[in-house]
């Protein structure tokens, strides 16, 4: 621990915070099952056979079914055209078996640099359960948004849960992606902290960092924010999924009897996070890379597709 700190970092666990997520649905599904005859649906469009995406689909197919819901994993081949894609989002957004739509990033380069984007144009608001449709990121802005970004989402029910204040507070976001940073900082905004927003033309990063009570890091660089960009005792919330194959970094970073050594050794990668995590030696709470905010992720998916069932259903 560090001599500028007294107490110790607190981890904090994404999958005891997604399962009570996933647990506070389980009436609501029951309700929909008896008003719309059949459990709350979501599709997912899988777009050619990207391995890291086979990974993420798989894990929204097992929560899907663990939280009573129906998901439909629709495969497309990487040879698909835009149109064909569209077509089939056209076919979901009518289909009457399904609340809820996802499509998975990313594309297939092939398809061209303004696909997802015409993707998010293309599906129903109302069944976007990314939130990624310009009429909900609309809403986002306005504080009215439904079908709200599920990784900054639940990055707001992991502090809202773990008791970290929010309101009047500092908050600093590396990372302006539409998909984490610029929703996570609206909702930051929306829960009355003040927010700064960076990204890779920031001047003085580390600096504009330690300003930050609650620091959340999205910019797909493994352990770039270090103990320099943590003030003492602030929360760091690490979205990052990045694969570590450096053994140097794994023995820096890990006590030799760790575990991640034990798995390191056997698997020779890591999925590790944005944030080196020695940073616990400063900060106040962390979230752990894999188990932090990976599952609330997913979570928050099940809990748009039945915010979108309940709409639906009432409509
Ligand atoms: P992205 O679209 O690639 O955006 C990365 C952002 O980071 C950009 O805004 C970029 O700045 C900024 N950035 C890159 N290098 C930087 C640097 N050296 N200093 C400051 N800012 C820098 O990434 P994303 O989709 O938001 O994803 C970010 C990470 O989160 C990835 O590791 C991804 O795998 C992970 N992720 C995890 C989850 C989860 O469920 N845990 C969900 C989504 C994403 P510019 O805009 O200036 O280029």
């Amino acid at each position: 621990m560090s001599d500028l700190q007294t107490a110790p970092c607190r981890v904090l666990d994404g999958v005891a915070v997604a399962k009570a997520i996933r647990d506070g649905l389980a009436e609501r599904v029951a309700t929909l099952r008896g008003r719309l005859g059949r459990p709350p649906a979501l599709g997912i469009v899988l777009v050619g056979n990207d391995p890291a995406s086979e990974v993420y689909v798989r894990g929204k197919v097992r929560t899907g079914a663990e939280s009573g819901l129906t998901v439909d994993l629709i495969r497309m081949p990487a040879t698909a055209s835009l149109d064909d894609l569209l077509a089939e989002v056209r076919r979901l957004n009518a289909s009457p078996a399904h609340d809820a739509i996802l499509v998975q990033s990313p594309l297939p380069a092939a398809l061209g640099p303004h696909a997802e984007m015409t993707v998010f144009e293309t599906i129903d608001p109302a069944k976007d359960a990314d939130g990624f449709s310009p009429i909900n990121v609309g809403r986002l802005v306005q504080n009215r948004a439904t079908l709200r970004s599920c990784t900054p989402a639940g990055v707001m029910e992991m502090l809202r849960r773990s008791d970290i204040p929010i309101a009047g507070r500092r908050a600093v976001v590396i990372g302006r992606s539409d998909i984490v940073g610029k929703p996570m900082a609206l909702m930051l905004l929306h829960a009355n902290a003040t927010v700064t927003v960076c990204h890779s033309r920031t001047a003085d990063l580390p600096a504009v960092a330690r300003e930050a009570d609650i620091l959340v890091v999205a910019i797909g660089r493994t352990g770039f924010v270090t103990r320099d960009f943590v003030k003492p005792g602030a929360t760091v919330i690490d979205v990052g999924m990045n694969t570590l194959t450096d053994a140097a970094t794994v023995e820096a970073w890990y006590p030799p009897d760790s575990k991640r050594r034990a798995t390191f050794a056997k698997a020779g990668s890591l999925l590790v996070g944005d944030v080196d995590p020695r940073v616990a030696e400063v900060a106040g709470a962390l979230t752990p890379v894999p188990g932090g905010v990976g599952p609330l992720t997913v979570a928050m998916l099940m809990n748009n597709t039945v915010v979108a069932a309940e709409a639906r259903s009432s409509s």
